[in-house]
């Protein structure tokens, strides 16, 4: 049985059902191998084509996706829906771990099976081009970044091939948190002009304006240059997958940080150390110069006012004496009259 994408020996419809009954029993059989690990399976399918690591969800998205799409050959659609009954008959899907539980429950967070492109990435396509001198050619992205400015993007990429310019581009948005707002802004804003990629994908007939929206797995894995530039410049990350990275690096911070304050407190301690002894020396300085001041108030502060006071006290005494003195002379006189 040929399981290749195999479109040159082709089926007709009515062999369908039949091919995908083999198919479904070669999976059953474990021929063909769809799980790598217990979070990652591959599309036995599409094997060799491109690095798989799908999530049960996304392989499944995957297999009812070219399951049913009209564009494909009907053996690749009768493999896909082989997988996809598989997937859901006969594969269960590992249970989330407790924390992406409490994530789901957060309502304005993506849903936990949401892989995102990381970097950010915006996928626009439904470019204009034109056809001139032998090739297509496009707006520039340089124009185009100029026309997305609310949603701050760092630049934007038209994707091109040998026939020129493919009529999509890449959006970049920053790596950060901010950047992951702009990105979901600019997808809802489109989303609410129906220019999404529900409208894109699920629409018949389309608007002649750009659709867009933020790359996610199904981008990464799709064939064509979107998916090509996507798996060369970017990697699946869900948010929790960020946010454990993130807590990780704050951890390694607040251990750093703890460490700093650890040595800025040693340091503390030792200015108080010498701060304590320079205090102690001052306390002893201050004493020896009160004693200084002491020792100088008695024996030349003091002794210049003392020795005055004693001549005050030795005038004064000078002049009772006199005084005495002329009282006795008065009194002299008083008797020899
Ligand atoms: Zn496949």
């Amino acid at each position: 049985m040929d399981y290749g994408s195999g479109e040159a020996s082709e089926i007709s419809d009515s062999e369908i059902d039949e091919y995908e009954d083999k198919s479904y029993n070669c999976l059953k059989m474990g021929e063909l191998q769809v799980k790598i690990s217990d979070n990652s399976y591959k599309c036995p399918f599409c094997a060799g084509k491109k690095k798989q690591d799908y999530r049960y969800k996304e392989l499944f998205q995957h297999a009812t996706g070219v399951g049913s799409s009209s564009n494909r050959g009907a053996k690749v659609k009768a493999n896909h829906r082989a997988l996809a009954n598989f997937l859901k008959n006969d594969v269960a899907e590992s249970s989330p771990s407790l924390q992406l539980m409490v994530i789901e429950t957060e309502p304005s967070k993506p849903k936990e099976e949401d892989r995102f492109v990381f970097p950010w990435m915006g996928v626009l396509v439904n470019v204009p081009t034109e056809y001139k001198n032998g090739r297509h050619v496009g707006e520039s992205g340089t124009r185009q970044k100029e026309q997305l400015s609310r949603f701050n993007p760092l630049k934007v990429i038209p994707l091109w091939n040998y026939k020129g310019h493919t009529g999509n581009a890449i959006v970049d948005f920053s790596k950060d948190w901010s950047g992951f707002k702009d990105a979901m802004a600019f997808e809802n804003y489109l989303e609410a002009k129906h220019l999404g990629k529900k409208d894109w994908y699920e629409k018949k007939h389309h608007a002649p304006e750009i659709y867009g929206w933020v790359a996610r797995s199904d981008d990464y894995y799709a064939e064509g240059p979107i998916g090509e530039y996507l798996h060369k410049n970017g990697d699946l990350k869900s948010i929790t997958d960020l946010t454990n990275e993130e807590s990780r690096k704050t951890d390694k911070l607040v251990a750093n940080l703890a460490n700093e304050i650890e040595a800025k407190n040693k340091h503390l301690q030792e200015l108080e150390c010498k701060y304590n002894q320079t205090n102690l020396s001052l306390d002893k300085a201050m004493e020896e110069k009160e004693a200084l001041l002491q020792a100088y108030n008695i024996g030349m502060c003091i002794s210049p006012l003392l020795s005055i006071d004693l001549l005050l006290h030795k005038w004064i005494l000078r002049d009772q004496i006199f005084c005495t003195r002329g009282q006795i002379l008065g009194i002299y006189i008083m008797q020899v009259l």
